[in-house]
């Protein structure tokens, strides 16, 4: 099965963690999407249409600044260009963009399941993350999701915030499990270099939290989110049965995917293994010019660790077997000593899969980490 993702680069104002590339002038979308389609349509024929379409990806950006026509165009040259086998249509919303006709529309596009950024419902904490909506419209936009027809739909949290108490994540939770939600994506802040937060934080103005903190916040996610009966399925990634997105799976498990826009990442894996990412550059890509980076070809060894890295930050973990057959990989005595202590220390089961338990999987990085190095 092959994926597409496709990169809306433009949003309203800069959130201040952000790290994916966008613009903040949003006056070329118009333009934006006659090229993109034109990008589309250069694919008829060539080898990446060798696979059936299973999951389309809008992400950004921000894909609800996109009028429902341009939508419809993008989509059609999708479905015009490649095989499709549709199994997954996933479109980003902002709060502040989505009403009901907004829906409604998206939905009369095929568009099967969204993913809608609230990132917390605290007015101040919405200030210092520079998002563009309040915690009304966030409300707003959950009550007309659950009255519209999409019944697959994710919202994403963002816990472990400068400042940020146990008590006001719990008002977060509270709020959003009101709605039942069939998904949720909830990720510790992270802090990049190139981001108004990461500059903040190096000019000493902002105090990340401490690791503990964090980590009590990720427990209180956890607790909340498996008690309403929505499980995690992979470290930030929790949902009801059969709500899993297929997508995001598929980055997991090196499914083929083309991504499109600039700033888009490409992965193809069909004799070698491929990737490479579209120029952050809007201007390059409206001048129609080819701003895919040279390919990086990965090697077997690189695969596997990838998958190692991947596949244990999931439920699923990774099959032994399939790290024989399709990686060539088998752990060192170095690697199997060190699983069997981690295994005794309960923070990870070991049958025809390695498994890290919710004790591991909370210093996943580290265990990850320290496997690769024993190789
Ligand atoms: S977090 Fe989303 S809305 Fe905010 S700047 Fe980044 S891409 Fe745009």
């Amino acid at each position: 099965m092959a994926g597409i993702y496709i990169h809306i680069p433009f949003c309203k104002q800069a959130c201040s963690y952000c790290d994916f590339y966008f613009v903040t002038r949003t006056s070329e979308r118009e333009h934006f999407v006659q090229r993109l389609v034109s990008e589309i349509e250069s694919y008829e024929a060539s080898s990446f249409t060798s696979e059936a379409v299973q999951t389309i990806y809008f992400g950004g950006g921000t894909p609800s600044l996109l009028e429902p026509r341009q939508v419809e165009r993008i989509l059609e040259a999708v479905r015009r260009t490649f095989p499709m086998e549709v199994r997954e249509i996933t479109f980003e919303v902002n709060p502040d963009d989505v009403h009901a006709e907004f829906l409604e529309d998206l939905y009369s596009l095929g568009i099967t399941r969204l993913s809608m950024g609230v990132q917390s419902f605290q007015p101040a904490l919405l200030e210092f993350m520079h998002r563009a909506h309040s915690r009304e419209e966030a409300l707003d936009c959950l009550r007309l999701l659950d009255k519209s027809a999409f019944e697959a739909y994710t919202v994403d949290l963002i816990y472990g915030n400068p400042g940020q108490q146990l008590e006001e994540l719990e008002k977060d939770l509270d709020l959003l499990l009101d709605f039942d939600p069939p998904h949720v994506s909830a990720y510790s802040l992270t802090v990049e270099d190139r981001t108004r937060l990461g500059k903040q934080v190096k000019l000493g103005r902002v105090i990340p939290p401490e690791e503990e903190m964090v980590a009590a916040h990720f427990d209180l996610v956890n607790a909340r989110l498996i008690d309403q009966g929505i499980e995690r399925y992979e470290v930030s990634n929790y949902s009801r049965p059969g709500y899993e997105a297929v997508h995001n799976s598929s980055y997991w498990n090196h499914h083929n995917y083309l991504g499109l826009g600039p700033g888009a990442h490409s992965f193809w894996w069909e004799g070698e293994a491929v990737r490479w990412e579209q120029k952050r550059s809007l201007r390059e890509f409206l001048r129609g010019e080819d701003v895919s980076s040279d390919a990086e070809r990965l090697t077997l060894e690189q695969l596997a660790e990838e998958r190692l890295m991947m596949g244990l930050r999931t439920r699923e973990g990774v099959s032994f077997d399939q790290l024989n057959k399709r990686y060539l990989y088998s752990f060192s005595g170095r690697q199997i000593a060190y699983l069997r202590e981690r295994q005794e220390e309960g923070k990870l089961t070991l049958d025809s899969r390695l498994r890290l338990s919710d004790r591991g999987i909370k210093i996943a990085d580290a265990i990850i980490l320290d496997l690769i190095t024993l190789h």
